[in-house]
Parts: C-alpha cells; structure tokens; sequence
C-alpha cells in the first residue's frame, strides 16, 4: 500500500522524501501533527527487521523524523507499531511522528 503511495499511484500530502525515505501525513490522525516516515524499499516488514537489516537507514529515518517534528516544536513521540497484535496494520516498516497535544493514553 505505501509503495503505491511513493509511486504516486495513490494521493498523499507528502511532506518530506529523500533518496530513500518519504514522508506523509497520516490519512487518520491521532495527533495534531501526526506523520508516517516510511522507506522507499518495502524489504522490511518492521523495525526489527530494519535495525537489522539496514541500520543506517534507520538513522536515516530517525533523523528525518526529529527534523519534521521540530518545525512544530521540540518534543514528540516515534512510534513503531510492531506486530499485528501491538496495533501494526501494514507491513512495510513506517514510524509514527506524534507531536503536539495528544490524547490521553492514545498512541497511533
Ligand atoms: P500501523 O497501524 O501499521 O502502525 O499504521 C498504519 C497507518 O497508516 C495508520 O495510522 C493509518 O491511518 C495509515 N494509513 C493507512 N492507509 C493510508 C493511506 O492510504 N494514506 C495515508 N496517508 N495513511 C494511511
């Protein structure tokens, strides 16, 4: 489903991409700034197998993630849903950047 979004066959508010990563509003947030930051290869199917598999590109993928969260202010949450039974509903590795007011106990 993300790669479709990356080969824009499908719409999304892309609001930053690099070589290797995009990033996107979340079509359903949770937060007032809730954005997806996803690699372009769909080799990984989550975190772990991202740290594993390619760490640099992980630091790649943190990195623009604090970048995007600073524009709205200094702190947020990165968020990897792991596993279907921790919430993860697509299988193409992607962090969650949740920042501003959040709701109470609510993690994306
Ligand atoms: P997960 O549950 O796997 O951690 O996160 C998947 C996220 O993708 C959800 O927060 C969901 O709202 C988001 N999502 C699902 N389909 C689309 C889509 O077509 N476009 C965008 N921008 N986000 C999507």
């Amino acid at each position: 489903m993300f790669t479709r979004i990356i080969d824009r066959e499908i719409p999304a508010t892309i609001v930053a991409e690099t070589d290797r990563l995009i990033a996107i509003e979340d079509i359903n947030p949770q937060a007032p700034l809730h954005v997806l930051v996803i690699p372009k290869t769909q080799q990984y199917r989550d975190v772990v197998e991202l740290a594993a598999g390619d760490p640099a590109l992980l630091a790649e993928l943190v990195a623009l993630a604090g970048e995007i969260a600073g524009r709205a202010g200094d702190s947020f949450r990165l968020v990897f849903n792991t596993g279907a039974d921790a919430g993860q509903t697509v299988f193409h590795v992607h962090a969650h950047v949740l920042a501003g007011r959040l709701e109470e106990g609510t993690l994306a």
